[in-house]
């Protein structure tokens, strides 16, 4: 087992980190005033992406964060892919900034649904395309089964109505992949995913939140009246295979949770690598030493370190696991439950470790720890990563342990 970072993606996560340096940094604070203004400084950092993932094999990314971007390579032994360099990438990007990283155009988490599951003809359409994804309505959150949004056949085309809250990026996208039952009596099984794009007459934005954090992105509330979308802008197989469920929609997820993850790792290296500068100026430090011997405050950075290196790992291996085209659905949500757990208890213990430092809008520790909030809730609660654990280990289907 080679627990090292790939050394293939050394080049790309020294650039990601530069970035995060001197990109998302001076910015971090600017966005964090300005809630709903967009970051125009990251239009010139998209299509520099753009150009870097041009005929890249491995590109960064949300789209390439996907069973496609699995490791061509069939050669026997380690492989590493599109799975593993995105995570590598947002890794260092979320060490620069969160918000900044879900406000990047073309980076969502829609990006990554088309990337799972559209075929050669939708990923040649909506490939240029900033997609958010849309699941969560008023009367259904973690209980995704729940969905109210319709989607009927009529002719070629689907018609949409309902209404979908907290979309990331649900504003400022080209397209949004929606979530819609086309039979509410089939249940899961006839959850499908549409690509509705922005314009589309009957799609109105109708709300933005104002949040605790990650404030550079924005959060949307939509509605679809009557909203008439192309049939062939359904993601994946339109049939409704009661046999299969829900499991065509969900697999998107074992791609994006380990993306999740790593935001939340690169937060939560943020605020150990400040909180050890500043901790610096009155400790030794010196990691030799045995844990009762340091101070109180040394001992709780090495904890939340050994913590941190145990989130890393599984969301590595998560990843690792999609590239080498292993079923991964079960380490994807222990990767997300350990990583956002973690990253709640590393930045908020920081805020503390630092004293007034931390408190104080001079540095961003305070900052970090409410951005990091979001990752132990969206794309899945904590308490909906540990059930999807316990059903697998378990062998109980979702109606058997709720
Ligand atoms: C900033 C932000 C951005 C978001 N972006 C998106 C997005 O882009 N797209 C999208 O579709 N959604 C998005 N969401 C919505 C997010 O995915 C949901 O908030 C999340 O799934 C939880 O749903 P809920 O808020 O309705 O909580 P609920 O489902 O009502 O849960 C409330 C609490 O009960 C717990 N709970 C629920 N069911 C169980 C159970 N069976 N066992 C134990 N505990 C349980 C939950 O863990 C949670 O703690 C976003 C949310 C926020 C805040």
């Amino acid at each position: 087992m080679n627990l090292e970072s790939p050394h293939k993606f050394r080049g790309l996560v020294g650039q990601a980190h530069r970035v995060a340096e001197h990109f998302f940094r001076p910015i971090s604070r600017k966005y964090d005033k300005a809630e709903h203004e967009y970051p125009k400084e990251l239009d010139m950092l998209a299509a520099l992406l753009d150009g870097m993932n041009a005929g890249s094999p491995d590109a960064v990314g949300a789209g390439s964060a996907s069973k496609r971007g699995a490791a061509r390579d069939e050669a026997p032994g380690v492989r590493n892919g599109g799975n593993m360099s995105a995570l590598l990438g947002v890794m260092e990007l979320c060490w620069g900034d969160v918000g900044l990283l879900l406000a990047m155009p073309r980076q969502g988490l829609g990006n990554a649904a088309i990337a799972a599951v559209a075929n050669d003809e939708q990923l040649q359409r909506f490939g240029g395309q900033w997609a958010a994804m849309a699941i969560t309505e008023p009367g259904c959150g973690s209980d995704s089964a729940a969905i109210r949004t319709t989607a009927t056949k009529d002719g070629d085309h689907y018609i949409l109505n309902g209404e979908k809250i907290f979309v990331t990026s649900g504003e400022r996208a080209s397209a949004v992949v929606v979530w819609a039952t086309l039979d509410k009596g089939l249940g899961r099984a006839a959850i499908k995913s549409f690509v509705v794009e922005h314009g589309t007459p009957g799609m109105t934005v109708t709300r933005l939140e104002k949040k605790l954090g990650i404030k550079a992105s924005d959060t949307a509330s939509i509605s679809f009246n009557d909203c008439r979308v192309p049939a062939s802008n359904l993601l994946g197989n339109p049939e409704i295979d009661v046999q299969k469920g829900f499991a065509g929609v969900m697999e998107t997820f074992d791609n994006t949770r380990p993306l999740v993850a790593g935001m939340a790792i690169g937060v939560a290296k943020a605020a150990l690598d400040r909180t050890r500068q500043l901790l610096k100026k009155h400790c030794a430090m010196d990691y030799k030493k045995p844990l009762l011997s340091v101070s109180h405050a040394e001992a709780t950075l090495y904890r939340l370190e050994a913590e941190w290196e145990a989130a890393r790992l599984l969301t590595m291996k998560a990843a690792w696991m999609a590239d080498n085209k292993m079923p991964n659905s079960k380490e994807a949500s222990m990767a997300k439950a350990k990583a956002g757990r973690v990253a709640n208890e590393v930045t908020l213990k920081c805020v503390e470790l630092a004293g007034v430092m931390g408190y104080s809008e001079d540095e961003l520790l305070e900052k970090w720890a409410r951005d990091s909030k979001i990752l132990d809730i969206f794309e899945g609660t904590q308490q909906i990563q540990l059930l999807i654990v316990a059903r697998r280990l378990l062998g109980k289907s979702s109606s058997e342990l709720k």
